[in-house]
């Protein structure tokens, strides 16, 4: 039988002999071309609750399949493969296999929300996406994405003081990454700034830099958020199995 979408098909499971012969008839090339048996046995029947367990990832159960997101997806539009409406699909089925076979494209999502504010289901595509990549490092099945160190970097800044300082964060983000200081993106954005920020604005940048100001009586709000972050860690595993210990200290 023709292949009418052989597109759809993954090319490792096409299968063609340059040379065959059956019953004394050349069915060489394309001629020979089988699909191989789609059996799947791997189904995680927990997948999609260990996704709903994740911040972001709650409502991916009212999942229609309209598309919008992938249709409105800033990375979509650079990268066919990046497509949330398929994860989303492939979550609720607990295809974690075929999934698994994207798994390092996942963190690439930009956060712009454009798929969040067309669904028409209250998903929270965006947020399913950030859930998905948690899921991926807890399980062990990708490293810490530059996304998670970026995040991580943001987030002490705030527990520190309160507030976020840009070039401190973009600082502490290439330090955790590897990546050296003088980028070329970097160099022309700071000329562009000197170019157009005001002077005073610039000299106020500089000096929240060096001083790191921080919010007022901020001590007892750190260790409150500190408190709270730890336990929805522990959270986290504990629904992923991963940490049987996890209950202890709740
Ligand atoms: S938030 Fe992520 S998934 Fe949604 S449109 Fe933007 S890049 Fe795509
Ligand atoms: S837009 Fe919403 S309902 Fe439609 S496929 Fe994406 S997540 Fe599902």
């Amino acid at each position: 039988m023709p292949i009418h979408e052989k597109s759809l098909i993954r090319p490792e499971n096409l299968t063609t002999h340059d040379k065959l012969e059956i019953d004394g008839v050349d069915v060489s090339g394309h001629w020979s071309t089988f699909i191989e048996s789609r059996v799947l046995t791997d189904y995680n029947e927990a997948l999609q609750d260990e996704v709903q367990a994740l911040p972001g990832g709650e409502a991916v159960h009212r999942c229609w399949q309209c598309g919008s997101c992938t249709n409105a997806c800033t990375v979509n539009a650079i990268n066919p493969d990046f497509n949330p409406r398929y994860w989303i699909y492939l979550i609720r089925l607990g295809m974690e296999q075929e999934l698994l076979r994207d798994k390092d494209i996942v963190w690439q999502c930009v956060s712009c929300n454009k798929c969040t504010h067309v669904c028409p289901r209250d998903v929270n595509p965006e947020g399913v996406m950030k859930a998905l990549a948690h899921w991926l490092e807890l399980k062990g099945h990708t490293a810490r994405s530059p996304s998670t160190e970026f995040d991580e970097e943001f987030a002490s800044q705030v527990f520190e003081t309160g507030k976020i300082e840009e070039s401190r964060v973009i600082r502490g983000f290439f330090r955790r990454t590897g990546q050296p200081l003088m980028q070329d993106w970097l160099i022309a954005m700071t000329r562009r700034m000197l170019r157009h920020v005001p002077v005073k604005l610039l000299l106020a940048m500089g000096l929240q830099g060096l001083l790191r100001p921080s919010t007022r009586s901020w001590g007892a709000a750190r260790g409150a958020i500190r408190d709270y972050v730890a336990r929805r860690e522990r959270e986290n595993r504990r629904a992923l199995g991963l940490d049987a210990a996890a209950h202890q200290g709740d």
